[in-house]
């Protein structure tokens, strides 16, 4: 990665006027599970969509830009991010039922998505209901659970691209597999229409009470957390094991760096217990990954996304 240069002028002074708001040095550690990580060079909040488009028409091309959303997947190292990261509010959060769709805006959490699909009697949502992001990110992430990912219920996703177009994709647009979307990292997703189909509400009520407490049982989802650290493998060394099987196998479940955990629960979850830092949920999780790979052979991938500098290349620098 590129080290930082100090910069000679601020990045704000840079940045064409918008209607939402632009904050310089904005911490992120607050707006992510793991509560840990450097702030962002700027961070803008759009006001709603046009404002968001003609930011991104206006603003130098040069400037990075980062997108989040609840950060329930994202680990921001500690020198901060940067460039833009953008975060998407309320203007975003809408979600509106017509027939069988549900059309919901991308900062609209996906429980809430799945709530309302389950009051207007829609099933085939009821997986979201488990999952501690919003849609945006469930989105980019192709997130699932219990058997069902956003592939399934997806008809179509608007997006912004980098130079501020609204773009309509189709599902098949979207190329979602596995954890993972090939529209271009710095498209921002506004919206998705979802679909579903007529069901039970009671039924549908019961599929997601049944989904929280399973959740409660496995995983420690109230932890500052982002989730599943390691997607699971495919390759042929892996011989169909998952993730957490292989961790477990190689003596990782409970093991510490600094104040981070390999959660004694779900041991394909790393934990802050507090006081930990970017660089130790990193660096526990490249341990871990060092000794799947001396004991079984298998390479495992990063399912949560890094972003950032590493606190010497710090934003505005080292602190
Ligand atoms: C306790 C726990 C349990 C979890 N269980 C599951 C699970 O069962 N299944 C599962 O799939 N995931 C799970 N996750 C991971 C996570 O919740 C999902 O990946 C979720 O979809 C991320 O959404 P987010 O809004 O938090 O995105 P973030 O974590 O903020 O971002 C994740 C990625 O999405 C991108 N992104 C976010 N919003 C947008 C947008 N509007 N436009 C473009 N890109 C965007 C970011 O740039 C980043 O690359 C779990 C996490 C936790 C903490």
């Amino acid at each position: 990665m590129m080290a930082l240069k100090r910069p000679t002028h601020r990045l704000i002074d840079r940045l064409p006027a918008v209607r939402g708001q632009l904050v310089e040095a904005a911490p992120l550690d607050r707006l992510t599970r793991f509560r840990v990580g450097g702030p962002a060079e700027v961070m803008f909040q759009p006001a709603d969509c046009e404002d968001l488009q003609s930011f991104l028409a206006a603003k130098p091309a040069d400037v990075a830009l980062t997108v989040v959303g609840l950060g329930s997947n994202v680990l921001v190292r500690d020198g901060g991010v940067p460039g833009v990261v953008i975060r998407l509010g309320r203007a975003f959060a809408r979600i509106a039922l017509d027939g069988a769709l549900v059309r919901a805006g991308a900062a609209a959490l996906d429980l809430n998505v799945a709530r309302m699909a389950a009051e207007g009697g829609l099933q085939g949502l009821e997986f979201l209901s488990g999952i501690p992001g919003s849609i945006g990110g469930a989105l980019r992430m192709n997130a699932g659970a219990y058997g069902r990912e956003i592939k399934d219920i997806v008809v179509q996703a608007d997006a912004v691209t980098p130079s501020g177009h609204l773009v309509a994709l189709s599902a098949d647009e979207l190329g979602l597999s596995y954890r993972h979307s090939v529209v271009a990292e710095d498209w921002v997703f506004t919206a998705a229409l979802l679909s579903g189909s007529p069901g039970d509400p009671v039924v549908i009520a019961a599929r997601m009470a049944e989904i929280q407490s399973t959740r409660e049982e496995s995983q420690p989802i109230g932890g500052r957390t982002g989730g599943s650290t390691f997607a699971n493998p495919t390759d042929a060394a892996a011989r169909g094991r998952k993730a957490w099987q292989l961790i477990d196998a190689a003596g990782c479940r409970g093991m510490r760096l600094g104040g981070a955990l390999v959660s004694e629960q779900h041991c394909n979850f790393l934990i802050n217990e507090g006081a930990a830092t970017a660089a130790d949920l990193e660096a526990l999780g490249e341990e871990v990954r060092r000794r799947v790979y001396e004991t079984s052979g298998v390479r495992l991938s990063w399912e949560i996304r890094i972003v950032g500098v590493p606190r010497a290349q710090a934003v505005g620098g080292p602190r």
